[in-house]
């Protein structure tokens, strides 16, 4: 068994967590399963965060270069990105920015799909191809960016585009960051405790790749 804090914890590694604490156990620790492979889901949205980056900076005659060679579907997200304005960016901005913070003896991470500086506020920006659900990146992206940059949390706002409904965003503040500190804390103890019990929910199991080492025939 690794030693968790020799981990980078990311807001996918803490969404495995929160989905089965057993599950983040076989993925990032248990040395006997690591090399077990998961299944790639996000290779289209993969392609549409590279094109977000490389497009976001050309003129159109040099997007349409790309655009010829890309999924259909991802092309298609690409016009609904543009429609909503989010192709054009006033303000100095990063792509792909990442944030490494050491916590507590914690190694947390962040990549930003875009962070925006304006001159009142740093405004984390994330897309999503997928169906919308709870997410890590709420908690770890405006923290780490307020710890690592040294920003006021007032100065923050978070805001999330989903190829299905648009953008849905909130302006992090004193009072959020301290409930998310809190939320934290407790992921992190429990982690330092190596306390990895198997998922209640096991609609998660269905389809997870340690089923039948978890429940052999018996799934429930
Ligand atoms: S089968 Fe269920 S309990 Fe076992 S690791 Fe997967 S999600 Fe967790």
């Amino acid at each position: 068994m690794k030693d968790p804090r020799s981990l980078c914890l990311s807001a996918t590694s803490l969404n495995i967590f929160t989905k089965c604490p057993r599950l983040f156990c076989y993925r990032y620790l248990d040395e006997e399963k690591l090399y077990l492979p998961l299944r790639d889901n996000g290779r289209l949205g993969s392609q549409f965060h590279t094109l977000v980056q490389l497009l976001t900076p050309l003129a159109e005659a040099q997007r349409q270069l790309w655009l010829d060679r890309v999924d259909p579907k991802v092309k298609q997200w690409w016009q609904d990105f543009c429609r909503s304005g989010l192709d054009q960016v006033h303000y100095p901005f990063y792509s792909e920015f990442p944030l490494l913070v050491e916590y507590q003896g914690w190694q947390l991470q962040a990549r930003y799909d875009r962070l925006v500086v304006k001159p009142d506020q740093y405004q984390i920006w994330d897309w999503k191809t997928g169906k919308q659900q709870e997410t890590w990146q709420t908690v770890l992206y405006p923290l780490l960016l307020h710890w690592g940059l040294k920003i006021a949390p007032q100065m923050i706002s978070v805001h999330f585009w989903y190829v299905s409904q648009g953008e849905t965003s909130f302006t992090y503040s004193r009072e959020q960051q301290q409930n998310d500190r809190e939320q934290l804390d407790q992921a992190l103890e429990q982690i330092d405790r190596l306390d990895f019990p198997q998922t209640t929910n096991t609609k998660t199991c269905q389809d997870c790749f340690f089923r039948y080492h978890c429940w052999g025939e018996s799934l429930p």
